[in-house]
């Protein structure tokens, strides 16, 4: 009985790893209509007013958002949308 209970916990465990996996699969998207741009730039954020090297935003593969780096300490999200390019 105590085996089969484990070989069930082995399945529900392995089956985590499986979502787990294609949750990290989620690449960011590139394509993207606010994703940073390709030629690195530095960014502001208006939601926490950082300055930063665009190379810095990341992927949200949950929300599936370019976010600020802060995120989610800071709400910012997309380039063009709270992250813009600094201007001079
Ligand atoms: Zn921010």
């Amino acid at each position: 009985m105590a085996s089969k209970r484990s070989r069930k916990q082995a399945k529900a465990r392995h089956y985590k790893k499986h979502r787990r996996g294609l949750r990290r699969s989620s690449a960011p998207d590139y394509r993207d209509p606010y994703r940073p741009p390709k030629r690195a730039c530095e960014v502001f954020c208006i939601r926490c007013g950082e300055c930063y090297p665009s190379t810095q935003m990341k992927w949200d593969s949950n929300y599936t958002l370019w976010v600020c780096k802060n995120w989610p300490s800071c709400v910012g999200a997309g380039f063009g949308v709270d992250v813009h390019e600094t201007t001079d």
